[in-house]
């Protein structure tokens, strides 16, 4: 297993819409393995394949460390497609390990049902709620080239302008592999 360097923000990938997964060759099965090991590593509860440098749809969970979600399998989402939300959302504080020690509150969706594929291309739907309906709106929107400090006003996102350009510039200190800075 091999832990990945993490893009970060600045990276061009994670602006970028992902390429739909056509077959799961032996590559992409170690590459959603190193993607487990990378997460796990950095103490992420999800991370994107953009994330890792990759152009495809794909994004790893696992939540099981965080308190009340110990049975919760792990899980590797491909092509996923979000087709409901609910019209009752929540608060919650968010981080993102392609944009270390920022985090804010954002509102989402408190329940979204999402059908995705698995590692045989085999079709699930599911419908999550709570952290885990968190996790994979956090996750989805990265394939999509969407970060969450997105959500935020144009005032927020002034705040965070010198922190943002610092991680551009990688001004900052983390305690796992990320990408190195843009020419
Ligand atoms: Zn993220």
């Amino acid at each position: 297993m091999t832990l990945l360097p993490i893009t970060l923000f600045g990276d061009k990938i994670l602006r970028k819409k992902t390429s739909k997964v056509t077959e799961v060759d032996n590559k992409t099965i170690e590459l959603i393995r190193d993607m487990f090991a990378t997460m796990r590593n950095a103490k992420g509860i999800g991370l994107a394949a953009s994330q890792v440098g990759v152009d495809k749809q794909i994004f790893v969970i696992d939540v099981s460390g965080v308190e009340g979600y110990e049975e919760i399998k792990p899980m590797t989402i491909i092509n996923p497609k979000i087709i409901n939300k609910s019209e009752k959302t929540n608060k919650i504080e968010e981080g993102c390990l392609s944009i270390p020690d920022i985090r804010a509150e954002i509102e989402r969706p408190a329940e979204v049902t999402l059908i995705y594929q698995d590692v045989d291309l085999k079709e699930h739907t599911v419908k999550v709620s709570e952290v885990l309906a968190r996790v994979v709106q956090h996750e989805y929107d990265h394939l999509q080239g969407i970060l969450f400090i997105d959500y935020l006003s144009g005032e927020e996102k002034k705040e965070l302008k010198k922190d943002l350009e610092n991680i551009k510039k990688r001004k900052m200190e983390v305690d796992y592999p990320v990408s190195e800075a843009a020419h």
